[in-house]
């Protein structure tokens, strides 16, 4: 082999490289090796990829940097596959309504909620709304936090929609972070329509096939839920979004059961987010169409939700369980996705294990990069995080007591 341009020595791995965990047939055990842990290992890394890993230093190969992880874990980088972070205004006053006991949907019908934050997202300027992003974004990446899905849904018109967009595809370029971005133009209602199959045909007719047409979205999210749209209007967005090649997910069961997530995993949807309210005959329909539960504690933690997904089915069946921030003004002003995996496991049980496979490689495989992200393998991505840790359980168990050592992103060393 050539002159590699990074080596990392003296590591032990959390790989989270499903083919070495402790069951390879079962997505979600509480086994130790959930981690796949290799001990005293070391990593070759050049043009941004994982090219060796090796646990005999006698072979290792010449590099232009060596770093010494002196024993310490390194993960691969976090994944936050579920955020809304572009967005303007502050809901604060509402989170004193909310302590006041008015429920998210009453806040919704008096034209708070997502309607408040759409008014003042299309008042704020690009600057002003990247401005704010940026912030948001450098906290996540702060905690190691090396790829991000960015939804629109505060614009909801062309202009907003695509603007939203096109900013998150900026903090993208503009920062050491892979940035996925998903439009999601059937969140809310905007305030020129009254009639929702209106807007729906807008969606469908004007908002899906331009946006794809100036390459700024991923991925096509809609908020199936009674004060959201009905799962027939959102069948029809899915549809023009297939059309289009893209692939969809869903804001599904998170306050009742509509059965959204059969109709996400009708079309071999990425993800199913929220489900709560999932039944647990569901969960083996999303097994079939391979999609992944994101789970977002931060919401259910926020709303004082008291309705738990079906996290024994879903870990029954083997369905690729994520965490993920919800990141947003409303139900989730968390910038904390080690938090969220903090909270996966005291709301809703997940071990550690399960909780750290849901940041790295269920989240990867929830925006479609299964195959590049989410795990220390070699060919894949060198986003790696070394940290201060004695074991990776320890990144679930605390809430900021842990901090990482060092980052890198494709390679490069960012801290
Ligand atoms: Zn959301």
């Amino acid at each position: 082999m050539n002159e590699i341009d990074l080596l990392i020595t003296n590591a032990n791995l959390a790989t989270m490289d499903l083919a070495l965990s402790s069951d390879a047939t079962t997505e979600s055990s509480t086994e130790h090796n959930d981690y796949a842990v290799i001990n005293n290992a070391h990593l070759a890394i050049s043009d941004g990829k994982i090219v060796g890993l090796y646990t005999d230093s006698s072979a290792l190969p010449k590099s232009k940097t060596t770093i010494d992880a002196k024993g310490g874990w390194i993960t691969p980088g976090l994944i936050d596959c579920h955020t809304h972070l572009v967005w303007g205004g502050n809901r604060a006053r509402e989170f004193e309504w909310r302590l006041q006991g008015v429920s998210y949907q009453e806040i919704s019908r008096k034209g708070g909620g997502i309607a408040s934050t759409v008014k003042a997202t299309r008042e704020a300027s690009d600057e002003q709304l990247k401005k704010d992003a940026a912030t948001r974004l450098s906290r996540l990446m702060e905690e190691g936090v090396t790829t991000v899905e960015i939804k629109s849904g505060y614009g909801l018109s062309l202009e907003q929609e695509m603007r939203m967009l096109s900013i998150a595809r900026q903090l993208g370029e503009e920062h050491a972070v892979t940035i996925k971005t998903t439009l999601l133009a059937a969140h809310a209602m905007p305030p020129e329509f009254d009639d929702s199959d209106a807007y729906i045909e807008e969606i469908c007719q004007t908002i899906i096939p331009q946006t794809v047409q100036a390459g700024l979205a991923d991925a096509v999210d809609v908020f199936c839920e009674g004060i959201g749209f009905s799962v027939e209007q959102c069948r029809k967005v899915f549809e023009v979004a297939k059309a289009h090649q893209l692939p969809v997910k869903g804001h599904v069961e998170q306050l009742s059961d509509l059965k959204g997530a059969l109709l996400v995993a009708q079309y071999d949807g990425l993800s199913v987010d929220h489900i709560e309210y999932l039944q647990a005959s569901d969960v083996e329909t999303l097994k079939q169409s391979d999609t992944v539960a994101v789970l977002l504690p931060g919401a259910f933690y926020a709303l004082k939700e008291q309705q738990l997904p079906p996290i024994d089915e879903l870990r029954k069946q083997a369905v690729a369980m994520a965490v993920s921030t919800d990141l947003n003004p409303g139900t989730s002003p968390q910038a904390s996705l080690r938090l969220a995996m903090n909270q996966a496991c005291i709301y809703f049980g997940l071990t550690p294990a399960e909780s750290l496979a849901g940041v790295t490689r269920n989240a990867a495989k929830a925006l479609g990069l299964g195959e590049s992200k989410g795990q220390i393998k070699v060919g894949y991505d060198a986003d790696l995080v070394l940290w201060d840790v004695d074991h990776p359980c320890e990144l679930s168990y605390g809430v900021n007591l842990s901090r990482p050592v060092n980052i890198f992103k494709q390679g490069i060393t960012l801290k």
